[in-house]
């Protein structure tokens, strides 16, 4: 049985940003893996216009959809924040955060440096973490490692992590993955402490 105490409480919301092959998505997973029972972390997942990817899943990457069924869900209200990243566009869905919050969850949404400033300005006490790439070279190696973009792709990629790591300061936490461990290590660390803290 739920105490009144956690009946109460809100949910938080985690924001974290990375630049493109920072390994991000990596280590969403196995965040979210990692905390379970009543120390879960929900996901939340956006839709996205962008093109599936070898390996991708429809509906647990992302939702992919047309650009013309995206521009009629922001029309409708239904994200919470959208922003266009290199072309395709990304919205968090509004209902699916909302509910979770309400529910005491915790959620944590993987976005852009834009979406996670667009939230922060609506949610002052969402947390924000930067995840940095030991390099730009290191960055690209990753990136090419990947081999799910072409060569063109990955220097779009790289010459907005450069304006996206500038952006770094703007979070209340950067964490380096340089080791995927250490770094994992760190973010569950930021979420018990954050955790700990009265709203
Ligand atoms: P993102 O979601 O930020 O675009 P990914 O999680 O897809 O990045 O990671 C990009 C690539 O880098 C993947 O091939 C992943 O296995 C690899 N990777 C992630 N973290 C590390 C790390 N700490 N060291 C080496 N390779 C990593
Ligand atoms: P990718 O195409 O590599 O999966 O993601 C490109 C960028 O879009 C990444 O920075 C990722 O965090 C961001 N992104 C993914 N979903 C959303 C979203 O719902 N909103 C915003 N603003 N950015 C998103």
């Amino acid at each position: 049985m739920k105490s009144l105490r956690e009946k109460l409480r809100k949910g938080k919301l985690f924001i974290i940003s990375a630049p493109s092959g920072s390994g991000k998505t990596t280590l969403c997973q196995k965040l979210i893996l990692g905390l379970s029972g009543k120390r879960r972390l929900v996901s939340s997942i956006s839709t996205t216009t962008r093109k599936i990817r070898k390996g991708e899943t429809q509906g647990e990457d992302y939702f992919f959809i047309s650009q013309a069924q995206f521009l009629k869900k922001r029309r409708k209200g239904e994200f919470l924040e959208w922003a266009k990243v290199l072309g395709n566009f990304y919205g968090t869905p509004r209902e699916f955060v909302h509910r979770q919050i309400n529910c005491g969850r915790d959620v944590l949404l993987s976005i852009d440096v834009q979406g996670a400033r667009k939230i922060k300005r609506k949610v002052s006490d969402a947390i924000l973490i930067f995840i940095l790439p030991p390099s730009v070279e290191e960055l690209a190696r990753r990136l090419n490692g990947r081999s799910t973009e072409s060569s063109k792709e990955i220097s779009r990629r790289l010459k907005l992590a450069k304006r996206e790591i500038a952006r770094a300061r703007e979070y209340d936490y950067v964490v380096l993955n340089d080791k995927i461990s250490k770094a994992l290590v760190k973010l569950k660390k930021i979420i018990q402490l954050e955790r700990r803290k009265k709203p």
